[in-house]
């Protein structure tokens, strides 16, 4: 059965176009050009997924979000926010609202299918995730809790792999250094987001030409690259006699 997914965005063009899309990529779509709307359609019918604009003409589209995910009938349906405010990332990514992802205009359609496939995934359950990733020249096992970079292996511990599986699985996405804590570190009192800093630097120091992947969001957090470097650029590092 197609996801069905309610798409919440007051400019009509930018809504045709996300709708348009996300038919074509085989998804089941409701649109609502208001907030007040969205929550009417939320009461009445199941979604398996919200994209929700974050500036509507009656409500703001963090508020609509606070309910959504206040009410426990509706809490567990994903939620990705659209911002053109940078500012209010932190707040949405620390999951202060509770969004699932979010993706700033202007965006590409093409990144939000990403994005919307990956939260449904994710949103599937646990054991969802495939054992094996590859991403450029890194390779981890999540199973075997081992990674190899370029074909070598990399002695990382159970934290950093921890560390590093928690920013690759949430690749394209910010995550505040308080998230990295909470979910790599759980509820050590004795641990600061200073360790979060030190750990994400060893990672890299021991990923070598992988370790550019993890990229520094100033001021917020930490982002693993969305996407490996390009293709030819790669090989052409690995085989330069090709
Ligand atoms: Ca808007």
């Amino acid at each position: 059965m197609p996801s069905h997914v309610l798409i919440v965005e007051d400019e009509r063009d930018l809504q045709k176009v996300i709708a348009y899309n996300l038919k074509q990529a085989g998804f089941d779509v409701v649109s609502a050009h208001d907030g007040e709307t969205a929550l009417r359609a939320v009461r009445e019918e199941r979604f398996d997924l919200v994209i929700l604009d974050l500036m509507l003409p009656d409500l703001p589209g963090t508020e609509i979000c606070r309910r959504l995910k206040a009410n426990k009938e509706t809490a567990s349906i994903p939620v990705i926010m659209v911002t053109a405010k940078g500012e209010e990332i932190d707040r949405i990514v620390g999951f202060e609202l509770g969004a699932d992802d979010y993706v700033v205009k202007p965006f590409s359609v093409r990144e939000l299918i990403l994005r919307v496939r990956a939260v449904l995934r994710r949103a599937d359950g646990p054991g969802e995730p495939s054992e094996r990733v590859d991403f450029g020249v890194l390779r981890v096992d999540r199973a075997a809790h081992r990674a190899w970079v370029a074909g070598q292996e990399v002695a990382l511990t159970a934290l950093e792999l921890r560390l590093l599986l928690m920013l690759l699985d949430r690749r394209g996405r910010v995550l505040t250094r308080d998230l990295l804590l909470d979910e790599v570190w759980g509820s050590h009192v004795d641990v600061t987001t200073r360790n979060v800093d030190t750990h994400v630097k060893r990672v890299r120091e021991k990923l070598g030409a992988a370790g550019d992947y993890i990229e520094t969001v100033r001021g917020v957090g930490y982002r693993f690259a969305a996407e490996p470097p390009a293709e030819g650029a790669d090989r052409a590092a690995r085989t330069p006699t090709e």
